[in-house]
């Protein structure tokens, strides 16, 4: 369900966690000390997964730092710059190295220069993309993320080869210069595959920020945690059995049977909340990237790095399918009805009738149209103001509609003039019903309308050879005989 715009910005926090919430706002460096920790959390991960020096197979901290600077702006730039130095120093000890303090601090200093600067660019013309479009847009920005993410990713790497080549942590080799490929693919995962998900997490780490996140409207309900579980189990499972069927048989197209993990993500995508997807596919990919360390799969490391990638993309575009429905009803109801007074728009009304007429021929029944219009209602207007006149329409459509039968229909044809279809009245329950509603008109009470409202009606039975359409011109001709008789009168065809 779409949710109304929030005018509260800040994260609400689930009842019992307020405490949490309250507390990251009193003190804004417990949320930096908090992104510092998971981004280094998720650097200690990927680095347990590199599959040659310097490159992993997915690199979740990308993903840490686009969604930071997508919501934080500016303001993630510091605690990313410390993580990028604070890692370089943890790779010297991984690796034994022993640089010289001064050749770590201009390492770690090109790299987090490197790194920042490509994933701001990104995030802030993502940015930039969102706050430019409305959230009816969502699939184009989805699109724009699955593009600028990767491209972003893209010109990281190359910053980051050309960084450690700068500060002569890798040579300046034909090899080396080629070991942009491998971070970029690894970038590119942790990108596309934690993006969303950091958003949801950052977002509750930081109250403050990101209220556009919130405005999305992919907010849902969760279901129940077991039935989670249980699919993220039978997902895990597939994985797995992949994995170690083509570790143990060699045959390189048994890796593509990979793609199958689409069929229980795409059923968690469909049943469950945008979040426990996100969970479902940094978790998914996380499993595949172990599992691909453990069973030496490193020679089939692009087909698994790309499923993942591919099946994130398209969770993605899943996730907008109750959103785009859900904007869908609300367009369809914004042309079935008058936004005013809530009848049936002219344009819904006329096709909606010839059907009704169709189906009272087939039963044999009786179907009347009466056409009515407000008398005067331009004096209404003068003497009284547009608003008085508006609440005047929706009075009139309201005490209508709640003298109406189920089968009845309302229909506002334009202006002061209404269409009232009565399947199963003949002429003379028509001109019955006419007349009930003239005469409890003047009874309309509006603060501020200090004249009764009477009007004119049209009343004709939808004959055999009758269309909607001659139907309507009948009843319209005898409205405006009415109105030439002086108005507040009832006409049918004599
Ligand atoms: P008559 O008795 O001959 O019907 O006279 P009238 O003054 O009612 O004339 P008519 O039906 O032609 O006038 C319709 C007026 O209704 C003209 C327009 O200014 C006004 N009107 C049309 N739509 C709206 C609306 O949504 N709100 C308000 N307040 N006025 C409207
Ligand atoms: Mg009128």
């Amino acid at each position: 369900m779409q949710q109304p715009p929030s005018q509260n910005m800040e994260f609400e926090p689930p009842p019992g966690k307020v405490w949490i919430y309250t507390t990251l706002v009193r003190w804004p460096v417990l949320s930096d000390l908090l992104l510092i920790l998971m981004w280094l959390l998720l650097w200690q991960v990927s680095s347990l997964m590199e599959y040659e020096p310097h490159a992993s197979i997915w690199f979740p901290p990308a993903g840490v730092t686009f969604s930071a600077i997508l919501l934080l702006g500016i303001r993630a730039i510091p605690a990313i710059a410390f993580c990028c130095i604070a890692v370089t120093f943890w790779e010297d000890a991984n690796y034994a190295t022993h640089l010289p303090v001064h050749q770590l601090l201009e390492t770690g200093a090109l790299f987090a220069l490197a790194h920042i600067s490509a994933y701001t660019l990104g995030a802030s013309l993502l940015k930039w993309l969102i706050s430019h479009r409305d959230h009816h847009q969502l699939p184009s920005l989805l699109l724009a993320f699955t593009i600028i993410g990767p491209a972003s990713a893209l010109l990281a790497s190359y910053l980051t080869q050309t960084a450690l080549m700068i500060s002569g942590v890798v040579q300046n080799s034909p090899e080396s210069r080629q070991l942009w490929l491998p971070l970029w693919v690894g970038d590119l995962l942790g990108i596309i595959v934690l993006t969303p998900l950091m958003l949801g997490i950052l977002r509750r780490v930081y109250p403050r920020c990101g209220g556009w996140v919130s405005e999305l409207g992919l907010r849902q309900t969760p279901g129940s945690v077991w039935e989670f579980v249980l699919k993220l189990l039978s997902a895990a499972v597939l994985i797995v059995v992949v994995m170690m069927l083509t570790a143990a048989f060699h045959i390189k197209e048994m890796a593509f049977a990979i793609f199958f993990l689409s069929i229980p993500q795409m059923w968690i995508v469909y049943t469950e909340t945008p979040f426990r997807s996100g969970i479902s596919i940094a978790l998914m990919s996380c499993l595949t990237a172990v599992m691909m360390k453990y069973l030496a799969l490193g020679e089939d490391a692009l087909i698994f790095q790309f499923s993942i990638s591919v099946l994130a993309a398209s969770s993605y575009f899943g996730l907008l399918i109750p959103v785009l429905a859900s904007s869908n009803n609300r367009l369809r109801e914004l042309t079935r009805k008058d936004v005013l007074t809530q009848a049936y728009s002219r344009q819904h009304f006329f096709p909606q009738a010839e059907l009704e007429i169709q189906r009272a021929r087939y039963y044999r029944h009786p179907i009347s149209l009466v056409v009515f219009d407000i008398d005067h209602f331009k004096q209404i207007n003068d003497r009284f103001g547009h608003s008085i006149g508006d609440i005047a329409l929706i009075s009139l459509a309201n005490l209508v509609a709640s003298q109406l039968r189920q089968a009845d229909m309302l229909g506002r044809f334009g202006g002061d003039e209404f269409l009232l279809l009565l399947p199963g009245s003949d002429i003379n329950d028509a001109i019955a019903t006419a007349e009930r509603l003239r005469t409890s008109l003047p009874q309309i009470q509006i603060k501020g309308l200090h004249a009764p409202i009477t009007g004119s009606f049209g009343v004709t039975e939808i004959g055999s050879e009758d269309t909607i359409t001659s139907a309507f011109e009948t009843a319209d001709r005898l409205l405006l005989e009415a109105k030439r008789q002086g108005r507040n009168k009832v006409l049918s065809p004599s």
